[in-house]
């Protein structure tokens, strides 16, 4: 029997914990050979989500849960939930249903029958979000990926599986600021892709907002790219050598006349 832990991030999930619960077990009901376990992680929930989590963990025997003092984010909080697995796979997944969870059979596939050490999802298309958000993320995705050697794929999302190799080359990294879309590029490993398209949210809302996104980017960048610091390096050393030429130039005047 082969385990499979699922990290769920949660903030303000509560209307759609159980909907998600109830849909992902009957996927992986229907998987033999495998035993799931659910890791659910409660970022500091203003709403009723941990309520939630500890009914279901009642309910069901393989649902686990943690819950975060405060809210520290979704980098955070998969942290925290990949640090409680002890499965031979892992996956990462949304709490809102916007990653099907139908993908997850396709994923043990490619890890345990093709031999991939990690399956991700990208999606294809950004239908319904807005217009000026999936501008912003496409110029994100060429900045990042010209400035930095790590390969950034546009549409990328944060929902993977992976096996105790690749999980545990990811928790030795001890990045405060995490970006993992990076960090799982970085570590290597052999990528299967898979495309969905994109899925609105059912209920609840989004977390991000145009600020948070734009901070993360940033954070991304900074975490990826030494591109900022060199560009920094170079208009110091210019302006130094500038002022430094100007001052002999004055002097020269000085001394001449
Ligand atoms: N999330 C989290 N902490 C946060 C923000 C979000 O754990 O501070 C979780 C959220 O509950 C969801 C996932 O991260 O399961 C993705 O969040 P969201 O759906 O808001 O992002 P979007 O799909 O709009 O990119
Ligand atoms: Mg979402």
């Amino acid at each position: 029997m082969r385990t499979v832990d699922i990290v769920v991030p949660c903030y303000n999930e509560a209307e759609m914990l159980e909907m998600f619960h109830e849909k992902v077990s009957q996927v992986v009901g229907k998987i033999p050979g495998y035993e799931f376990t659910f890791y659910l992680v409660d970022d500091g929930s203003r709403d009723e989500t941990l309520s939630i989590m500890e009914r279901l963990a009642e309910k069901d025997k393989r649902v686990k849960y943690i819950s975060f003092s405060r809210n520290f984010g979704k980098e955070s909080a998969m942290y925290a939930g990949l640090k409680a697995t002890t499965g031979d796979l892992v996956v990462i997944i949304d709490a809102d249903l916007q990653h099907p969870p139908e993908l997850i059979p396709e994923m043990l596939k490619a890890i345990d029958e093709e031999g991939y050490d990690t399956c991700s999802a990208r999606r294809v298309s950004r239908e319904g979000g807005p217009k000026i958000r999936s501008w912003f993320a496409r110029a994100f995705y060429r900045l990042i990926n010209r400035m930095s050697e790590v390969e950034i794929v546009d549409g990328a999302v944060d929902f993977r599986m992976m096996n105790r190799a690749m999980v545990d080359a990811i928790l030795e990294l001890p990045e405060v600021q995490r970006f993992s879309k990076g960090i799982f590029s970085w570590v290597g490993f052999k990528t299967k892709w898979i495309e969905f398209k994109n899925i609105e949210r059912i209920a609840g809302e989004t977390k991000w907002s145009f600020w948070s996104l734009l901070k993360y980017a940033i954070s991304g960048i900074t975490a990826f790219t030494t591109v900022p610091l060199r560009l920094a390096t170079v208009c110091g050393v210019t302006i130094s050598v500038s002022a430094f030429i100007y001052l002999m130039i004055e002097l020269i005047k000085n001394l001449v006349t």
